[in-house]
């Protein structure tokens, strides 16, 4: 069934409206709502600042971007046919070949032509005398809408240090989110990579490889554990293939949507020998098991988490040879798992190389770039190309990059200043017809397992309203306090939320993200989903629905 009735019913009450709805993004979420969407026979638009289709993996071409997600879990599930095309060729893939899928699916679906590019959304208006939104673009041009569908991602507001001198620098400055189109050679160059978290730790492996000499500047040392890539044989394509209805399901099973299921054992419930081996086993296989698929309690319980912290100190000790390197890439602040855990390939290793120097910018801080490369409290260095892994303003900086505004103009920004309150992650009270894939406050985890549902979930809310003629669709204030509290709750006793990281809200590079806050739903995607069911079920009745 058509609903071009909307834009009918638009007419009839005077109003001018350009598109049913409007997207923001064209990454992994926004490209799914998009098809959704037109399913339901909508006019839809999106609206993305890049020239190209992926998102994340449009825009971080930096040396070493991959997965930590197994490819094959990675891919929409929606079409059977998309399933049986693909070939993965690597089991986590590279930038290259994730912007490669992403683009043979805009293509597959002609998703394209709904995408405006180059189209930065400064701003959106919601008018309640239209039920619409306004929707304002950098270059001045003004587009209207009855839905608003946020897809503007988790890690895509990319942020710089805050150090005195960065625009001064002479030699070639690159973030890694804004990384070139252009291969960045470092043969026989003075390099120096800031930040060292999932980004920083890739970059790192893979700029070692042929750098002339390596300057790594780290505030906090991760606990990163090995990826163990690979590539996929045809053969193996073939039994994944044969394998997709299962694969999906276990993810739907897992808490994160992984195929990683957390071990239902304590870590005391097994002798030393146990653990020891247990943990050797998870150490050697591929992917995130060693993080989701641990003995249930290593995020929780103290003890549990220094013991397995304990064990992966050790290894990094083994891999390095340098005993006081060692100790520096050894995280004393916080335990394993509390922050996101970088996988990598040969990382601690590149410390063994003699053209590779770690510094520890928590003994000798960063004073300045200077127009030659940087000076810390006691020497100066020279480069000839600075890499920011410096990261992002993570899960609300994309939202507060622009300015949202809802009922009498309330800034969702100066709303969510003390932490976000959404119903689902998907809606927000006083910002009637708006609705975020993968907002704030949604069930996450392995990302387009989780934005497929959302963005279902979304999609069936506005099939509902179109079938029932209602123009007006909003969380009420108390479902939006409930789920707001319930977010808060499902993350106590979790060892995540004493410790400094985007996960808890935390940049140091952006104003008012110093204290800690819960970003995240930790109740894992099956509870998220069996309440947006309930939600559902009970015909959207928890929604002030006009
Ligand atoms: C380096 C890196 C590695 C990652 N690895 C994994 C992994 O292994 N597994 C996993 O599950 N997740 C991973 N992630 C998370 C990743 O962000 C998601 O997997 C997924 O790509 C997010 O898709 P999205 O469409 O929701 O958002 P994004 O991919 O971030 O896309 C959002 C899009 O919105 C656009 N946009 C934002 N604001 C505006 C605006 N105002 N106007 C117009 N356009 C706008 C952006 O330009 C961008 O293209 C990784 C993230 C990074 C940065």
């Amino acid at each position: 069934m058509a609903y071009s009735r909307v834009i009918a019913h638009k007419a009839e009450i005077g109003t001018a409206v350009d598109f049913d709805a409007i997207i923001i993004g064209a990454g992994v979420s926004g490209l799914y709502q998009l098809y959704q969407l037109r399913e339901l026979g909508l006019k839809v638009r999106v609206f993305e600042t890049g020239t190209g289709v992926g998102g994340t993996w449009y825009w971080n071409r930096y040396p070493g971007a991959r997965f930590d997600s197994e490819s094959y879990t990675y891919g929409y599930s929606f079409s059977q046919e998309l399933l049986e095309e693909w070939n993965w060729v690597e089991r986590f893939a590279g930038q290259p070949e994730t912007e490669r899928y992403l683009n043979y699916v805009a293509d597959k679906f002609d998703l394209r032509r709904d995408v405006q590019f180059k189209s930065r959304v400064t701003a959106a208006h919601y008018r309640e005398e239209t039920r619409s939104w306004d929707v304002m673009l950098e270059d001045g041009r003004r587009y209207s809408a009855r839905f608003l569908v946020t897809a503007i991602g988790v890690l895509s507001a990319p942020t710089m240090p805050r150090i005195p001198g960065v625009e001064k620098f002479r030699g070639q400055s690159c973030h890694t989110h804004y990384w070139p189109k252009e291969p960045v050679s470092f043969a026989g160059k003075r390099v120096a990579v800031i930040g060292t978290g999932a980004t920083g730790v890739q970059t790192i492996t893979e700029v070692a490889k042929t750098v002339g000499h390596l300057t790594v500047f780290q505030r906090t040392p991760q606990w990163c554990a090995p990826l163990h890539n690979g590539k996929i044989s045809e053969e193996e394509m073939r039994a994944i293939r044969a394998d997709y209805p299962e694969i999906f399901a276990r993810c739907q099973q897992t808490y994160g949507c992984f195929i990683h299921a957390t071990d239902p054992r304590a870590t005391h419930e097994v002798t030393q020998q146990e653990r020891e081996a247990f943990w050797e086993k998870l150490y050697s296989e591929p992917g995130f098991g060693i993080w989701m698929g641990n003995f249930r309690d290593i995020l929780v319980d103290r003890e549990a988490n220094a013991l397995i912290s304990d064990f992966i100190a050790r290894k990094i000790r083994e891999r390095v040879k340098d005993p006081v390197v060692a100790e520096k890439l050894i995280p004393k602040n916080h335990g394993f798992g509390t922050r996101r855990v970088p996988l990598e390939s040969g990382y601690f290793e590149v410390y063994n190389q003699p053209n590779v120097k770690l510094i520890d910018i928590t003994e000798t801080p960063i004073e300045r770039v200077t127009p030659t490369g940087i000076k810390t409290s006691d020497a100066e260095y020279e480069f000839d190309i600075i890499i920011y892994a410096t990261g992002f303003d993570a899960i609300t900086g994309s939202f507060d990059r622009i300015d949202i505004r809802g009922v009498d103009g309330v800034s969702l920004k100066e709303k969510w200043k003390d932490g976000p309150q959404t119903f689902l992650g998907i809606l927000v009270d006083g910002f009637p017809n708006m609705l975020m894939v993968m907002g704030p406050h949604a069930g996450l985890g392995n990302f387009p397992r989780a934005a497929e549902y959302s963005a279902d979930w979304a999609t069936g809310l506005i099939r509902f309203a179109l079938d029932r003629g209602l123009t007006r669709i909003e969380a009420s204030v108390a479902g939006a306090t409930a789920w707001t509290d319930h977010v808060i709750a499902s993350s106590e006793g979790l060892l995540f939320t004493e410790v400094d990281s985007w996960m808890t809200g935390i940049n140091r590079n952006v104003e008012g993200k110093q204290v800690r806050r819960i970003m995240r739903y930790s109740g894992g995607h099956p509870a998220f989903r069996e309440r947006c069911e309930a939600v559902a079920a009970a015909g959207y009745r928890e929604l002030s629905l006009a």
